[in-house]
């Protein structure tokens, strides 16, 4: 979502791309807030520009996104340095802002949640790239206790499907071949009628698409005509992200989920029986406040049960107005850690069984481009989202090839090309 966000923040300046900070004329940290940790390095990235405005007085600096929009104006009280500050809604604005600062020198906020043409800005798009982001959906609707989503991104708004089918034809002019929609919790998407599934039937609709993804699923929003879609459409990739955050019963009431362990293992059943070779991930949070020992060894039986292919694990971080900050029965960090730690032990075990398990099978892979380690080997993914390494030429990008697995690693699989 993020790197979505920069790429539309920099399709809407019409400037060219730095990489030296001197030369920038304006400077922009888009900023996460989810956990704490983001949300410091974000501020501490600010601060490194201190100095070079000193030098270059003229040069606009600002910040964008959810940290942006959580604090507001505060920033410009705390950072003399700063210009701008811009929330994730109001991307739009931002060409506006910079001719305004450039012209009348003066420092603004802009942070409304009810811009209407928040879908406006498409982001930048590099040449050559097979695969793209596109946004279907922005902010989130559910209440989760711990999660500040719904504060700095405001109330869930669909984009309707025209709206997704021509940014998606377009993308495949480009010569990108694999889309992942995008939305907090993508699956409860619905425009004009239309549901989730209805919106993967059309889109699996348009000529020189290979591959359709699409990331974060709501567990209570799979629904039947989904899991249908998503079996009948072959270009819909076998794989599902769906955030579990706990496996607790009681963790997950708290944490205001809206399902169960046991809805929960139904669900996977289901999608199973649909789609028996689909890849499931998924997200987990340690150290929610009042986390017993018992509820913890829930979530690592859940994790047993379900056998994820790969996931996801944080440390429960406190974020400003959410209710599950307010709790009385924080955590220690020491116990956090040591949970997070086991966790991530027993998933990377699960992992690599799994990955290992491949070795001899052949997937279909849609080729990137060169790996990052070595250019006479290409790289891409299967239609679980493993990412797969094999020596090959580069005119296979773009193209789904056949590959032979033989080694299963933590983060990929390699293997060799059949011809
Ligand atoms: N909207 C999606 C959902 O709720 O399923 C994902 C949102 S978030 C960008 C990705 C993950 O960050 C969540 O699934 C959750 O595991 C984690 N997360 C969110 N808030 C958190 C918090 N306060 N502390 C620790 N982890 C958090």
């Amino acid at each position: 979502m993020n790197e979505y966000d920069s790429d539309r923040i920099r399709n809407c300046l019409d400037l060219e791309l730095t990489q030296d900070p001197q030369e920038a004329d304006v400077v922009i940290i888009n900023s996460c807030a989810i956990r704490q940790k983001a949300d410091q390095k974000a501020l501490s990235s600010l601060g490194k520009f201190k100095h070079l405005k000193v030098k270059k007085p003229n040069q606009i600096v600002g910040i964008a996104g959810c940290v942006a929009q959580l604090y507001g104006d505060q920033l410009l009280n705390k950072i003399p340095h700063l210009d701008f500050v811009l929330g994730p809604r109001a991307i739009p604005s931002l060409p506006e802002l910079v001719t305004r600062i450039e012209k009348e020198k003066k420092r603004c906020v802009e942070t409304s949640l009810d811009l209407e043409e928040i879908f406006e800005v498409e982001p930048y798009h590099e040449n050559g790239k097979v695969s793209a982001f596109v946004s279907v959906q922005q902010g989130c609707n559910k209440v989760c206790s711990y999660c500040i989503v719904p504060f700095v991104r405001g109330k869930e708004i669909n984009r309707p499907l025209n709206d997704i089918l021509n940014e998606t034809k377009n993308l495949v002019t480009k010569g990108v071949r694999e889309v992942t929609f995008i939305g907090q919790t993508v699956n409860s998407w619905k425009a004009n009628g239309y549901k989730f599934g209805d919106l993967l039937k059309n889109v699996a609709e348009i000529e020189g698409l290979l591959r359709i993804r699409f990331t974060t699923s709501y567990p209570r929003d799979v629904t039947k005509k989904m899991i249908s879609a998503m079996a009948g459409a072959p270009k819909v990739c076998h794989h599902i992200h769906l955030p579990v955050q706990s496996g607790s019963n009681r963790i997950l009431a708290m944490m205001k989920r809206t399902y169960t362990k046991e809805s929960y293992l139904d669900i996977i059943k289901t999608l199973r029986e649909s789609i028996p070779d689909i890849a499931i991930t998924t997200d987990v949070i340690v150290g929610f406040p009042g986390e017993s020992e018992k509820d913890f060894n829930e979530t690592l039986e859940l994790v047993k049960e379900v056998e994820f292919d790969s996931s996801f694990s944080f440390k429960f971080s406190p974020r400003p107005g959410t209710p599950a900050a307010e709790s009385k029965e924080l955590i220690p960090e020491m116990i956090s850690n040591e949970r997070l730690a086991m966790l991530q032990k027993f998933q990377s075990e699960i992992t690599i069984r799994k990955n290992q398990k491949k070795v001899g099978s052949v997937e279909e892979v849609l080729v990137e481009g060169e790996s990052r380690n070595d250019p006479s080997w290409q790289s891409g993914r299967n239609t679980h989202n493993q990412v797969v390494n094999f020596p090959g030429p580069l005119s296979l990008k773009g193209k789904i090839v056949n590959v032979r697995i033989s080694e299963g690693l933590r983060n990929s699989l390699r293997g060799v090309l059949l011809q």
